[in-house]
């Protein structure tokens, strides 16, 4: 069946970071899809409808009427979204489809999510749902960001890791100067680390989100240095 296409309003816009912007849309009357954590939906702009790109919902199946997208100031639809999109903004949306998905049965898994940068954004989904339905799957983020300004949803996850007992939120800064007063980790991902927040690995499942290079990064980590099999690893790749 063709996906349903519809024009959205934006409800609300809220800036992450100086780059980095949320969009809530919101659903029009009778709009009633059935989707899950961690998929995409398309956009475009009215005034020109060939140009489409794909987001992640930033928010969770449980958040029905809207859907939220987050998107970094980066090539044409992203810098368009971020310097223009506010509230009362028409874009229109294809509903959400793609594969990217927590998997939270059987229960007693622990979700590895490595992201770097924006490619954060479907995790934030995860955790929104596996926090609000109280589910005992773990969920470990291994996010790495240039410095402590980059680190998109501090705060919310910060707040969901004092809520979730099965949630740890990690950074890594790759650009800080020695002067910085930061005390968590520095330094790029790598298997050590990963490898120091897994204890069951047979019950483990990697994720990895973002630019390919990050993704195939991790994909090698998962697979080439601690032995994952293919089923254990689920990749997003956005170009
Ligand atoms: C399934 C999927 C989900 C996506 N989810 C998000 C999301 O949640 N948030 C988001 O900001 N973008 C996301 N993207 C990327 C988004 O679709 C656009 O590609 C991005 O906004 C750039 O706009 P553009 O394609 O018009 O850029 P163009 O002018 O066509 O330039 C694209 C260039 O930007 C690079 N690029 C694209 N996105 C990023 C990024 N975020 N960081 C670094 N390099 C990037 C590409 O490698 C390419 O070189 C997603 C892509 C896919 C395929």
């Amino acid at each position: 069946m063709p996906k349903l296409r519809v024009e959205m309003k934006i409800e609300k816009v809220t800036m992450e970071l100086p780059d980095t912007k949320t969009l809530q849309l919101k659903w029009p009357e009778g709009y009633d899809v059935n989707f899950l954590s961690g998929q995409f939906i398309t956009v475009w702009w009215p005034h020109h409808p060939k140009y489409k790109r794909a987001y992640s919902l930033s928010s969770c199946a449980l958040d029905r009427g809207r859907f939220e997208i987050t998107v970094k100031r980066e090539g044409k639809m992203g810098t368009s979204i971020v310097d223009w999109a506010e509230k009362g903004d028409v874009l229109g949306v294809i509903e959400p489809t793609g594969k990217f998905l927590p998997v939270f049965e059987p229960p007693g898994r622990h979700l590895i999510c490595i992201a770097g940068g924006s490619g954060v954004t479907p995790f934030r989904g995860f955790l929104r749902e596996a926090t609000q339905r109280k589910l005992d799957t773990r969920i470990t983020v291994l996010y790495t960001v240039r410095t402590t300004n980059d680190i998109i949803f501090n705060d919310e996850f910060l707040q969901l890791e004092k809520e979730n007992p099965n949630f740890n939120f990690l950074v890594t800064c790759t650009r800080l100067t020695d002067e910085d007063p930061w005390g968590g980790r520095r330094g790029r991902i790598d298997a050590d680390w990963i490898k120091h927040n897994i204890d069951d690995m047979a019950n483990t499942i990697f994720y990895a989100c973002g630019p390919n290079g990050l993704v195939e990064m991790a994909e090698s980590l998962a697979k080439d240095e601690l032995g994952a099999v293919k089923d254990q690893v689920v990749l997003e790749k956005w170009g």
